[in-house]
């Protein structure tokens, strides 16, 4: 492949996984919009925001997929930074390089087939690393937190957003009933795939919540972890640095 491929070891879970972003590569960004109203879009400012990046930082975008954060970054680090984006998916890589380019994104971006649990960098290579909405799809995510947290470099921070636990008993009854009822027809009507929007639901649900992924990035070396409910905790971003 154009990505340099990389063996991973193929559970059931990485397995499904690798089956959802094939079949949703090509409508990924469509969905995106619809699913979330358009506000994934507000998540992903934030993001950028807290994310302190300058120009010369070398970023790391894994779990990168369409690259909608790469674009961003590739903007701040300017001429002489880089955005690695990174994806263990090869159609949602190459959704994403071919979207970028068309947008005009050129030679600070580079694009790598990788596992976010055996990350193919040197230690301490990053200045930033961000996941979006990947952590939940990771196997082993201790393992991930770890090899994240092993490429930073000291000093360096990294964010997870993802989605998370809704604050409030009203808004999680009503969530539940978008995700479980109306999102896997809007996956059915719109890709004509039930089945990938009903792992999306199920995913959502067993991921951790913000306090106990504060823990696991804790454990896994970070320093000053913290993290900001977003609309109303459907959401989190967590920030971590390793000092
Ligand atoms: N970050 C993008 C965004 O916010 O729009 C894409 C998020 S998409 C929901 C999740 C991505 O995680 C997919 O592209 C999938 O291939 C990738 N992924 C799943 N498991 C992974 C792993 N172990 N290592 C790296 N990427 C992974």
């Amino acid at each position: 492949t154009h990505f340099g491929y990389q063996e991973v070891p193929v559970t059931e879970k990485a397995s499904r996984v690798a089956d959802v972003f094939h079949s949703v590569a090509s409508r990924y960004d469509v969905m995106n919009d619809l699913m979330s109203f358009g506000i994934h879009r507000v998540w992903k400012r934030l993001t950028i925001e807290r994310a302190g990046v300058r120009p010369g930082h070398n970023v790391l975008d894994i779990a990168g997929g369409t690259g909608d954060l790469t674009f961003r970054f590739s903007r701040l680090v300017g001429p002489r930074g880089r955005v690695v984006l990174a994806d263990i998916n090869e159609s949602m890589l190459r959704v994403g390089r071919d979207k970028l380019i068309d947008r005009g994104v050129g030679g600070n971006v580079e694009y790598v087939q990788a596992n976010a649990e055996t990350l193919p960098f040197p230690d301490n290579s990053f200045d930033c690393i961000t996941i979006a909405f990947g952590l939940r799809n990771v196997t082993d995510q201790n393992a991930a937190l770890r090899s994240m947290t092993r490429v930073l470099k000291p000093g360096g921070r990294l964010l997870v957003l993802e989605f998370s636990k809704p604050r409030s008993a009203l808004l999680n009854r009503a969530y539940d009933e978008y995700s479980f009822r109306l999102l896997p027809r809007m996956g059915e009507c719109v890709a004509g795939d039930a089945d990938s929007y009903r792992y999306l639901a199920e995913s959502i649900r067993m991921h951790p919540d913000q306090e106990t992924l504060k823990g696991m990035m804790e454990t896994a070396g970070l320093e000053r972890v913290e993290y900001t409910n977003l609309t109303g905790g459907i959401v989190a971003l967590h920030r971590g640095i390793k000092l």
